[in-house]
């Protein structure tokens, strides 16, 4: 086997083997290599996304989405199944299997795309060298004109509460339990806190979320995030706003937890507790000396808006460079790299990613919140459409919920009123007859 390749690409999640595919289908030669290794032993490509976050998390969701909707909706819709339980051992088994299928065809595309898969550590070294040592101890140094760094993420870890399997988890031992945890704490109540808080509570955990900041889904609009939290609150999730965990003990098979909020210190004990407070890059041991490639203050691998770092031919994308921690994001800036390598143009517009948080109803969000465009001190509208006025949505569920977006207004050329202004009154719209929908306008007027 060759040394030597065109493009070798370190970390094969859905930043790099996307980019080692489309080297591949760029007439390019490739080298992938990937050091994940499941609980099993088994190595397998796809990164956290395919083994331990997007894949499993959303397979569990809808197990879950189709129970709890059994319990809840089935006998409004004239459908009788009194005697619906859940099988959790069959709906992890149901979940391992998709994990399997998906990483397993990994090694399809890589073979279509004649993509060279290599398992074990990855290091980049001077003079675009990469040192390689394979599961099995065996070391080669192979060379690339190209060298693409897609080292991801790992959960970061709360000093108050450090990791203890299987009582104080990270995502992935929250996946993975094998039994319905009677009583759940949750720190962090973001993306991967709402999406397995939801799991295990449509299952009958009795799910706390400690959430250090004083606002809900932050990250979201406020409004989204108020709608949202009434939801969460009626799924019976018991979240704790502004609470700051100061500390963590195992006791036996329970955890007690004890924080602080507006009344003071609080204690809490739960059976599993589970740490979701965000995510680092994660470098470990992938820069040898004099590469060239600079770290910033946070642990990110420093890159310009094409993910080029500061050494030539040197390329870094995913969750080890600056932006939303997202798959599809990753996956974008490796096929923008695969394509730059290749001479063709390519980019990422970076205002256009998506966030969607995988519960029922669906949170999404792209752009910048009304809260973001408020701060800038622009003018702009919002327009409200609530669910109730949408058949759709009214079939999909029984509760209301809406559709909010906003925009500037448009200007006519000669900075006359925007044509929509001309059809509506200010502040109504088509929909403000239904309880919070219409349009309204904000920011600085002129
Ligand atoms: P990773 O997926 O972390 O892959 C990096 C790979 O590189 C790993 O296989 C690692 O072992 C390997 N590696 C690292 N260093 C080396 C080295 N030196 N040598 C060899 N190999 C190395 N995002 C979404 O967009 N949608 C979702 O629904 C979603 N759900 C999520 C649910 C959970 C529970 C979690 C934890 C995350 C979720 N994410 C989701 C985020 C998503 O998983 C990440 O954004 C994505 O996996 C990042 O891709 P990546 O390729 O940059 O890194
Ligand atoms: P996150 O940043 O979404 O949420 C972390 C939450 O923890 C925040 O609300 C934060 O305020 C809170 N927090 C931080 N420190 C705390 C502390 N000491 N005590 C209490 N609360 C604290 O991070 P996450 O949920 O861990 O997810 C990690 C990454 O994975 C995110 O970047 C996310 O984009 C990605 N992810 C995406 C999806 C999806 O796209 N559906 C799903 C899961 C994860």
């Amino acid at each position: 086997m060759s040394d030597s390749f065109d493009v070798i690409v370190i970390g094969g999640g859905p930043a790099g083997y996307p980019a080692a595919i489309r080297a591949g289908q760029n007439k390019l030669s490739v080298a992938c290599i990937d050091e994940w290794k499941n609980p099993d032993g088994i190595c397998a490509f796809g990164g956290t996304c395919l083994n331990a976050g997007c894949i499993p998390s959303k397979a569990l969701l809808e197990s879950t989405e189709l129970y709890h909707r059994a319990h809840e909706e089935f006998a409004a819709h004239g459908i009788k199944a009194p005697d619906v339980t859940m099988d959790v051992g069959q709906m992890q088994k149901r979940k391992a299997g998709i994990v399997k299928t998906m990483t397993q065809g990994i090694l399809a595309l890589f073979k279509a795309a004649g993509v060279t898969p290599l398992q074990g550590h990855g290091k980049l070294l001077s003079g675009h060298r990469v040192e390689f040592v394979a599961h099995d101890g065996t070391r080669r140094e192979l060379t690339a004109k190209n060298i693409i760094l897609a080292s991801g993420s790992a959960p970061v870890e709360l000093r108050s509460a450090p990791f203890q399997s299987p009582q104080i988890v990270d995502s992935w031992g929250a996946l993975e339990f094998p039994s319905v945890p009677k009583r759940l704490g949750v720190i962090g109540a973001g993306v991967i806190g709402l999406e397995l808080g939801s799991v295990w509570r449509r299952l009958g955990s009795e799910v706390v979320m400690l959430e250090a900041l004083p606002d809900f889904l932050a990250v979201a609009d406020g409004q989204v995030g108020k709608e949202a939290l009434r939801h969460f609150k009626k799924l019976g999730m018991d979240i704790r706003l502004g609470a700051k965990v100061t500390g963590a003990k195992v006791a036996g098979e329970a955890v007690d937890v004890t924080y602080t909020d507006v009344k003071g210190e609080q204690k809490l004990t739960v059976d599993r507790l589970v740490v979701a407070i965000g995510r680092r890059p994660y470098t470990k041991d992938l820069l040898g000396p004099e590469t060239g490639v600079e770290l910033d203050e946070r642990g990110f691998i420093k890159v310009d808006h094409q993910c080029k770092t500061g050494a030539e031919g040197i390329w870094a994308v995913g969750d080890c460079v600056r932006g939303p921690m997202l798959a599809h994001k990753g996956k974008e800036e490796g096929a923008m790299v695969a394509d730059l390598i290749a001479g063709n143009f390519a980019e990422v517009n970076y205002k256009t990613v998506p966030s969607v948080v995988y519960t029922a109803p669906e949170i999404a969000w792209v752009g910048l919140t009304e809260e973001q465009v408020k701060a800038q001190g622009k003018a702009y509208k919002v327009g409200v459409f609530p669910f109730l006025a949408s058949g759709r949505a009214r079939r999909l569920f029984h509760h209301t919920s809406a559709v909010a977006g906003r925009s500037r207004p448009h200007r006519r050329p000669h900075g006359g009123r925007s044509a929509r202004r001309r059809h509506e009154p200010r502040g109504r719209g088509p929909y403000q007859g239904w309880a919070g929908g219409g349009v309204r306008e904000g920011g600085p007027r002129d």
